[in-house]
């Protein structure tokens, strides 16, 4: 008998797995995908690590947290930089002088300011919903070009119909930065994602291509505790209902070209082309470039419904949601079932705050 049956293989399992392994627990882990890994499993094409499931910048402000992914395999300083292009205009992201001094021409963060306070008088008392709170932040003009497309392309609702908190998550800064991210630590792992979760599931034994909610009598009383971190809905069947997602829809594509974008990350924020991202791999691995290789893949990102794909990507925070989500895990809470990671607690969270999530949990366990 194993001590803890682990649902899914994503980051939050793995990092269980891990320390339970350490700790003399036996663990037996099940993924329903042919692969280990969740959404940070990346492939080798060409040679280039691929992000299969959507691009993974690692970022912390906690150094243990950076030294805990450095110990499986050494980072690389990375910063993310990602260039946005609207009606074949290229403007630096996150919202920074570089950002204002291309759509207003202002030099000075004072200048900055002064057109930021006049866009912000548009919007009276506290901002309602995303397209307020953008205006509030960075102004019309922005919000029209940078955000309001590529937010409805994302969500697929308009800007009016979403939380304001979505778009807090960006920086907006008065340097001339275009560091997407304001945490101490970022980089990217030597090899891809996908020899950390190799070296986290050494010593579980892992079965692949197992859909647990398909399967759940032949493993029941196969281990002393289940960690699940699947969709709360499909463990019970959705017989509350179901929850919410977004999904995402991604193009793999080689070209015969050394260099295609220049930049790893180009967010497309017109409403056309429908795709939000562009993603040129092998810039994640700039340390790696060969002047002759003369290919390179690049990965196109369609935000689509849930039903879709069938593969839940974003949950949608909205009342309803929250409400139905908790009544999932008022029902696993009686039954047992420890519930982890961004899927089976329906919430948004970087990989930082998922591997610190897994270590609290494994720590509080007997
Ligand atoms: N966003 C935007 N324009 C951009 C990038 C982001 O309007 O060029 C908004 C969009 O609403 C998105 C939110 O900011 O959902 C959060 O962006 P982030 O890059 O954190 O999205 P993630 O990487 O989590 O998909």
């Amino acid at each position: 008998m194993y001590d803890y049956l682990i649902v899914g293989s994503g980051l939050f399992g793995s990092v269980c797995a891990y320390e339970l392994t350490r700790k003399g627990r036996r663990c037996l882990c099940l993924d329903k995908r042919a692969q280990i890994g969740g959404n940070i499993f990346t492939q080798k094409y060409d040679n280039i690590n691929v992000h299969v499931y959507g691009a993974h910048i690692f970022h912390t402000s906690d150094e243990r947290i950076w030294n805990y992914v450095n110990s499986f395999v050494p980072f690389h300083p990375y910063v993310n930089s990602p260039i946005a292009s609207y009606k074949g205009k290229y403007y630096n992201l996150p919202f920074n002088m570089n950002t204002f001094y291309q759509m207003w021409g202002v030099r000075t963060p004072e200048e900055a300011v002064a057109k930021i306070e006049e866009g912000r008088k548009e919007i009276k008392g506290e901002p309602r919903n995303l397209e307020e709170q953008a205006i509030s932040l960075v102004g019309r003009e922005i919000y029209e070009a940078l955000i309001k497309g590529y937010t409805q392309k994302q969500w697929g609702r308009k800007c009016t119909e979403l939380d304001p908190s979505i778009i807090r998550r960006l920086p907006v800064r008065l340097r001339f930065d275009n560091n997407y991210f304001n945490d101490a630590y970022q980089g990217m792992p030597e090899d891809g994602y996908t020899p950390i979760i190799e070296r986290m599931l050494e010593k579980t034994d892992v079965e692949l291509n197992i859909d647990y909610n398909s399967n759940r009598d032949k493993y029941r009383g196969i281990a002393k505790r289940v960690i699940y971190t699947g969709m709360a809905d499909a463990l019970y069947d959705f017989k509350f209902g179901e929850l919410e997602y977004r999904s995402e829809r991604f193009e793999h594509k080689c070209f015969n070209i050394g260099n295609m974008q220049g930049v790893a990350v180009i967010n497309h924020t017109d409403v056309t082309p429908a795709y939000t991202r562009s993603i040129e791999h092998k810039h994640f691995e700039f340390w790696k470039s060969d002047p002759n290789d003369k290919k390179t893949w690049v990965s196109y990102e369609y935000p689509v419904d849930y039903k879709e794909t069938g593969e839940p990507y974003y949950p949608i925070s909205s009342q309803r949601n929250l409400d139905l989500w908790n009544r999932y895990a008022d029902l696993a809470k009686k039954d047992g079932i420890i519930l982890g990671g961004r899927l089976a607690l329906y919430r948004y969270f970087d990989m930082d705050k998922t591997i610190i999530n897994a270590l609290e949990l494994v720590r509080s366990l007997e």
